[in-house]
């Protein structure tokens, strides 16, 4: 019976016509042949690097925006086609792009960049100094323009400080054959705040602002997409309309809309339809919005887990929950879960960041002569909650079965 069962599954799905034409086309680090609106930037990227083909110093750039704003696609597009550009004209230009999220640490940044130029480096055991030394070394023979990419380099500077950059940005007063030039790209618009004044005014030589796209702008975005991923008709302007306005609603996120498209276009096939509708992108907007939250709650640290864990357990029994209050709770939990609770001061910190993170809503209350206080209410559904809490093995004991 479970065999038929599977069996029918598999041939339901050799069969069905897929509605995709190409679903590759819809993935993060697909770049497309054109870029619509971002032609300015991509002119002023490319004037910013030209100086490269004829082997002279190009000014360091700076480049910013929200997410989603197309600074990741112009820079990998502009990249390569220099690459391609240097080759046809058989230039020395070397090129490392780096996203520094996923890359994490200094070490392995400058390990891709030393393996960019020939030189291998160990996985670990060096240290930082010494591969920046043979970084150093190695480019002073060979006579190339380099060109390292450090794509959401905030997250970086947020972790590691801004040492790396600020020896990057001097290289060239030690090198006496190549040029080394640096690109900095922030998702973060305060990134500046964070950087040494020296740092600045050396990454700075050159800046590209990316601004948020209009719900206009996206609907081209996603027309030149959906017709490369969907089969003709499959996926009706109506409904690119509709995810258009949403991630415009969104700061603009090309991201958030081409999310919305891929995931409704699963959602629709799945149900089996031929025709992508408005209903599906509603619940694709759900699905992204839940895996977002699961997500965040997930890499939660533990404190703050039994922190949204109390507010939750209030909330439960229909009280709101004061700082006062929820510091009471949070410390009857700490010591079921035989860890030392953190104080009171602390915890007030961790509200502010969960907060932020859009997970707590925090409003501060007046009590008259009895001062103020914050009244926290937990903004996150109660399924949401509970799966993530389930899968924590340190939480499982709480007993909270989700599904
Ligand atoms: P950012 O790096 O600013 O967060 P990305 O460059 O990663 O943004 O863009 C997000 C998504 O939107 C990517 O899949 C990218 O291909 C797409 N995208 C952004 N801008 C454009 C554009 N002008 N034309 C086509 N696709 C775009
Ligand atoms: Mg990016």
């Amino acid at each position: 019976m479970a065999m038929n069962k599977l069996e029918s599954i598999f041939e339901k799905f050799i069969n069905k016509s897929s509605i995709f034409l190409n679903h590759e086309v819809l993935r993060h680090d697909f770049i497309p042949d054109e870029l619509p609106h971002r032609e300015e930037e991509i002119l002023k990227f490319g004037e910013i690097l030209a100086p490269s083909l004829r082997g002279l110093k190009c000014s360091n750039l700076f480049v910013y925006g929200k997410t989603g704003t197309g600074k990741t696609a112009v820079a990998r597009y502009v990249l390569r086609q220099l690459q391609k550009k240097s080759l046809e004209l058989n230039r020395k230009v070397t090129i490392c792009y780096v996203n520094c999220r996923t890359i994490g640490t200094e070490y392995r940044i400058l390990s891709s960049m030393c393996s960019a130029i020939g030189v291998k480096i160990p996985f670990t055991g060096l240290a930082t100094a010494e591969v920046l030394k043979r970084f150093k070394t190695r480019i002073n023979d060979l006579n190339v323009s380099f060109i390292v990419a450090l794509d959401e380099v905030d997250v970086l500077v947020k972790n590691h400080g801004d040492d790396m950059l600020y020896a990057l940005t001097r290289i060239n007063e030690e090198l006496s054959q190549s040029k080394v030039s640096v690109i900095g790209i922030s998702n973060d618009l305060y990134f500046k705040d964070m950087l040494d004044p020296r740092v600045i005014s050396s990454l700075s030589e050159e800046e590209i602002v990316f601004k948020p796209y209009t719900a206009e702008q996206i609907k081209d975005i996603l027309l030149q997409r959906v017709r490369l991923a969907f089969q003709p008709n499959s996926f009706p302007e109506s409904t690119l309309n509709f995810c258009a306005a949403l991630a415009a609603a969104e700061h603009g996120d090309a991201r958030r809309a081409l999310d919305l498209v891929r995931v409704a276009g699963e959602i629709a096939e799945r149900k089996g339809e031929k025709i992508v509708r408005e209903e599906h992108v509603q619940e694709a907007q759900r699905k992204i919005e839940h895996d977002r939250v699961f997500e965040v709650l997930s890499s939660l640290p533990l404190h703050s887990k039994i922190l949204l864990y109390s507010a939750y357990m209030l909330s439960k029994n229909n009280n709101e929950a004061t700082t006062g209050s929820l510091y009471d709770v949070y410390r009857v939990l700490c010591e079921r879960f035989n860890v030392e609770a953190l104080t009171q001061r602390r915890v007030n910190s961790l509200l502010t960041e969960l907060a932020m993170l859009g997970i707590l809503d925090a409003r501060i209350v007046n009590l008259g002569r009895y001062g103020r206080t914050k009244k926290i209410r937990v903004n996150v559904s109660e399924e949401t909650f509970k799966k993530v809490f389930s899968t924590d093995e340190r939480l499982k004991f709480l007993g909270l079965s989700g599904k």
